[in-house]
C-alpha cells in the first residue's frame, strides 16, 4: 500500500461554492469518484487562511495551536502582526513526518518550518504580504521566521527535476498591472514542480502545495462570479497536470491526493470602519469577524459603542487561554464585514466594502465550510456529509502510515 500522499490546499473553495460548479471540474471529479468527498468540512474559527492552513497542518484548534487568525497578537511589540510558522506551538505533520524517517517537500505552501522540510519552496505571496521588504519601514532581520522561509534554498534535486520537465526555478518577477496573471502563473508553475517532484527518483513521502489566485479573485468579483468560477476551474486544470504527470510516469498508484480549502466564502454588501467608530480601537479585521486587543473593562465600551451598527461580542475559545485577558471577538451582522481605513479616505463608520465577499465569520457559520476530496491507495471509496476541522490533518497522517493515536480528532475513515 502507498504511503505517499500529495496535499493540494486550493484557497477559498467553500463546500457551497465546490457543489455548485463541480460539472465544470472534471480532474477533481475524477478524483472524487475512485476517492472519499467530504462535503463539508468545517473550518477552524475563525475561519482565515492562516488559521485554515495550521488547521489541516496539525489538526489542533487554534487555541491549542496558538494561530487563530491571519494576524496574531505580539505582546513584545504591543501590535497586531501577521502569524509566522514559529507561532505554531504544536507539532506538524510535517514534524510528525520527519520524526517517523519520512521526506517532506513544502511546494509553495505557508505556515511551514524550513527546517521541517527536505525541500522548502516558499509561497509566493510571503514577500509583499507577511514582509515586504519594500514597503516595511525597517529592514526585515534574517532571523525573522518568513524570512527564513524565503531564504531556505531548494536542493539540487529539485534543480534537476526543474531542468528535466524546462520549468523556472522561482517565481517569475511581477510585472506592474499583471497581478493576477502573475498569481495564475505562480499556481501552475507550483503544479508543475509538485508533478517534477511526484515523479522524482526517489520522491517525497509528503508534498504540500497550495493555489492561492481563487481567493484573492473570489475577494474581488464575488461568488460564483465568472471570474471566481474560472480560478477554480485553473485549479482543477493544475490537479489535472498533477496526475497526468504521474500517470506518464507510471506512478499515479504510489501517489494519495487530498484537495481542500482552508475556508469557506460569503457574500459582503457593507464594510464596517471600527476605527470611525471607536477612534483608538486596536484590532485585526480577519473578515466578518475581528480580533480586538482591550481590557476587559475596554471592551465592554466597545460593545456599546458598536451595538447601534449590530455588532456583537463572540466567544474566546479561539485565543489561547493566556491571551484571553486581552483578546476579544467582534462578530458582523450578515453580509457585513470588517475593513480596515488604511490611510484610504474612508471617513464614515460603514461604506462599500472594499472586498465583495470574504471569509472569516461567525463561528461555526456554514459559509466557512470548504470542500475536501481525497484518493488513493490508502483512501476507500465513500462519502461524509460533514468533518471537523481537527479531522483533516488525523485522516492525513493515517492516509500516510503515520501515528494518528496522538492527534486530538479521529480520522475521517
Ligand atoms: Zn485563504
Amino acid at each position: 500500500m502507498s504511503q505517499k500522499l500529495i496535499v493540494l490546499m486550493v484557497d477559498g473553495i467553500s463546500a457551497d461554492h465546490y457543489t455548485a460548479i463541480r460539472q465544470q471540474l472534471p480532474h477533481l471529479m475524477a478524483l472524487e469518484k475512485q476517492g472519499f468527498r467530504i462535503d463539508r468540512l468545517h473550518a477552524e474559527q475563525l475561519g482565515v487562511s492562516l488559521a485554515g492552513r495550521v488547521s489541516m497542518l496539525t489538526g489542533h484548534t487554534a487555541d491549542q495551536s496558538g494561530v487563530f487568525g491571519n494576524k496574531t497578537w505580539d505582546s513584545a511589540k504591543q501590535a497586531f502582526r501577521y502569524a509566522t510558522p514559529d507561532d505554531v506551538r504544536v507539532p506538524t505533520l510535517f514534524a510528525r513526518a520527519q520524526s517517523a524517517g519520512r521526506s517532506t517537500a513544502c511546494i509553495g505552501a505557508g505556515m511551514i518550518r524550513p527546517e521541517e522540510c527536505d525541500l522548502m519552496v516558499p509561497p509566493n505571496w510571503v514577500d509583499g504580504w507577511a514582509i515586504n521588504r519594500a514597503r516595511d519601514p525597517e529592514p526585515v532581520p534574517a532571523d525573522h521566521p518568513w524570512q527564513r522561509v524565503v531564504d531556505a534554498p531548494p536542493t539540487q534535486q529539485f534543480l534537476d527535476q526543474c531542468a528535466k520537465f524546462s520549468l523556472l526555478t522561482d517565481y517569475p518577477a511581477q510585472m506592474e498591472g499583471f497581478y493576477e496573471p502573475w498569481m495564475l502563473m505562480c499556481d501552475h508553475l507550483i503544479a508543475d514542480w509538485v508533478g517534477a517532484m511526484a515523479v522524482a527518483d526517489p520522491s517525497p513521502d509528503l508534498i504540500w502545495a497550495e493555489f492561492c489566485i481563487p481567493d484573492h479573485v473570489l475577494h474581488g468579483t464575488g461568488i460564483n462570479s465568472p471570474w471566481s468560477n474560472w480560478t477554480i476551474v485553473e485549479a482543477d486544470m493544475a490537479v489535472g497536470k498533477i496526475m497526468q504527470r504521474l500517470k506518464d510516469a507510471g506512478v499515479q498508484d504510489e501517489w494519495n491526493i487530498a484537495v481542500m480549502g482552508d475556508h469557506g466564502f460569503g457574500p459582503i454588501e457593507t464594510a464596517i470602519h471600527l476605527e470611525n467608530i471607536v477612534p483608538d480601537i486596536s484590532y485585526s479585521g480577519e473578515g466578518a469577524v475581528a480580533v480586538v486587543h482591550a481590557s476587559a473593562a475596554e471592551f465592554a465600551e466597545i460593545v456599546t459603542a458598536v451595538a447601534p451598527y449590530g455588532v456583537e461580542a463572540g466567544p474566546q475559545t479561539m485565543f489561547p487561554v493566556e491571551m484571553r485577558d486581552e483578546l476579544h471577538l467582534l462578530i458582523a451582522p450578515d453580509k457585513y464585514s470588517f475593513e480596515g481605513v488604511y490611510g484610504r479616505d474612508r471617513t464614515e463608520p460603514t461604506g462599500a466594502p472594499g472586498a465583495i465577499a470574504t471569509h472569516g465569520f461567525r463561528p461555526g457559520s456554514p459559509l466557512d465550510d470548504r470542500m475536501c476530496i481525497m484518493a488513493g491507495a490508502n483512501v476507500p471509496q465513500g462519502k461524509a456529509a460533514e468533518a471537523d476541522a481537527t479531522q483533516a490533518a488525523s485522516t492525513m497522517a493515517k492516509i500516510m502510515g503515520l501515528d494518528t493515536g496522538s492527534f486530538p480528532a479521529a480520522p475521517v475513515f
